[in-house]
């Protein structure tokens, strides 16, 4: 009886502390283990390191092949990590697509990386499930305990840093943890926080940056640009807050707002002039952007062809039909469809003819090379050419010196973007440039100064 007892006390500590599927350790236990295990190492000093796998085909198999299929694949990969692992590390399964390995003493960082390309290369070959082999993708990040990570939690978090890292970067495999990547997370959710502030205080804004005619200096239109002050962060740029809006969906919400407001302001300004908004990928995928874009126009009785929408390319990379539908719609409402950053990420001419753009916009990485490498001369004019040919209009942007203003007159592009001939100003501030340039069209031609270069007028001729 008392023998019964201590086997039952026994399946039931085992059963307490193992993932019932694969028979590895459970999180809970792990992380009791390895936090003792770390109270040693701190004694002798020894370094530890966390891995934590992440297997990224699960959820596609399971999605096609049923639950069942998944589980073999996750215990056949348990029983591999178990055969590969050495008798001091740890396993733990943590969730249904990640393991975790501890590994108490290791020699120096190198060794640490070692094993985690040692896991990998164990875990991505191919599973047989009956006539077929399954493919998986597998990703490892990598913290080694330090003076300053005292508990099995927080390595454990920063060995998921590193995996996120990893997976963020295709073809990374694994990430080694730094603590600059711990203060980057910290500021991305600071940076989140705002933006939730910002929707609800409604501090957000836009700011208008004007564009030209290149040939006579003519004022164009604006770009609507976001702009983000907070109270105690201070000034957020887009460059920051953007992709944050883009990976926690917030950029739907204000991408809406922005065309909203966008197509509100300008329709105080006089009816030649257009307002370019940008929209993010995130806004195609959604399915709401036109609806957005309909409200935006009859809210403020905004017609249409003034409002010109900004992609980059990497819009047209996923659900290429999808896009290709809304930017055909946008198009066939009269809108101005550009392809912006153009000189930048992949610069595929083909999409110029595959989607319906109407005006491409060179990058100003493309612009500032004219001065300092003398081959860009000569493909910035086949570019402007090809375009040309293809009924495109061409915007440059980044026009920071009279050096610019000149060749890219002489390269016959359409349009003028950039600090020498205005920086982005508030709402309140477009008045007095829409006002000054009208004073410069009246003015009679021998006055106008072509070398002036710290206002619009540096286009005048
Ligand atoms: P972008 O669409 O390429 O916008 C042009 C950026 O270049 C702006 O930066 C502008 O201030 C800057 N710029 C203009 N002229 C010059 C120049 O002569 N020299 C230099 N060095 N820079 C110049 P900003 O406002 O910081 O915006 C950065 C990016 O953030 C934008 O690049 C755009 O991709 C994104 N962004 C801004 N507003 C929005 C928005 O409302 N929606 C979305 N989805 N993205 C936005
Ligand atoms: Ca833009
Ligand atoms: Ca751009």
């Amino acid at each position: 009886m008392q023998a019964r007892i201590v086997q039952l006390e026994r399946d039931l500590a085992h059963l307490i502390r193992h993932d019932q599927l694969t028979g590895l350790m459970n999180r809970p236990s792990f992380v009791h283990d390895v936090d003792l295990i770390m109270k040693d190492a701190n004694h002798d000093t020894s370094k530890g390191a966390m891995i934590e796998v992440n297997i990224k085909g699960l959820p596609r198999i399971t999605g096609s092949l049923g639950r069942h299929v998944g589980d073999y694949v996750v215990s056949a990969l348990a029983a591999r990590l178990n055969l590969w692992r050495s008798a001091d590390s740890l396993c733990c399964r943590l969730d249904y697509w990640s393991f975790a390995v501890f590994i108490p003493k290791i020699g120096e960082p190198l060794e640490a990386l070692t094993a985690a390309k040692r896991i990998i290369e164990t875990l991505v070959q191919p599973i047989d499930w009956v006539d077929r082999k399954l493919t998986l993708e597998v990703s490892a990040g990598v913290a080694l305990t330090s003076n300053e990570e005292h508990d099995a939690a927080g390595l454990l978090q920063n060995a998921g840093l590193a995996l996120k890292m990893a997976l963020d970067r295709p073809g990374a495999g694994y990430g080694f943890y730094n603590p600059a990547m711990a203060q980057a997370t910290k500021r991305r959710s600071d940076v989140l926080t705002a933006l939730h502030d910002a929707i609800e205080n409604q501090y957000m804004h836009l700011h208008f940056q004007p564009f030209f005619k290149s040939s006579n200096g003519d004022l164009m239109g604006f770009e609507a640009l976001m702009r983000l002050t907070h109270p105690e962060m201070g000034v957020i740029t887009p460059g920051e807050f953007i992709p944050v809006a883009e990976e926690s969906g917030l950029i739907n919400k204000l991408g809406a707002w922005a065309l909203a407001e966008a197509c509100h302001v300008a329709s105080s300004w006089p009816s030649h002039l257009s307002v370019a908004v940008n929209i993010s990928p995130e806004q195609f995928y959604s399915g709401t952007l036109l609806t957005d874009v309909h409200n935006a126009l009859e809210l403020s009785s905004f017609p249409a062809y003034r409002l010109e929408a900004e992609v980059t390319e990497s819009t047209m990379l996923k659900d290429t039909e999808m896009v290709l539908q809304q930017l055909t719609a946008l198009r066939d409402m009269g809108s101005a469809i550009v392809l912006d950053d153009f000189g930048t990420g992949y610069s595929s001419l083909s999409y110029l003819w595959k989607f319906p753009f109407t005006k491409l916009k060179i990058d100003r990485s493309f612009v500032q090379a004219l001065e300092t490498t003398p081959m860009v001369r000569g493909m910035l004019q086949s570019i402007i050419g090809l375009s040309r040919n293809l009924g495109l209009k061409i915007t440059a942007e980044g026009i920071e010196t009279q050096g610019h203003v000149e060749a890219l007159r002489e390269f016959k592009c359409d349009f003028l973007q950039g600090y020498l001939t205005g920086r982005p100003a508030s709402a309140s501030d477009v008045a007095g440039i829409i006002l000054k340039n009208f004073a410069e069209q009246l003015r009679p031609p021998e006055k106008s100064n072509v070398t002036q270069i710290d206002t619009s007028l540096s286009l005048k001729r």
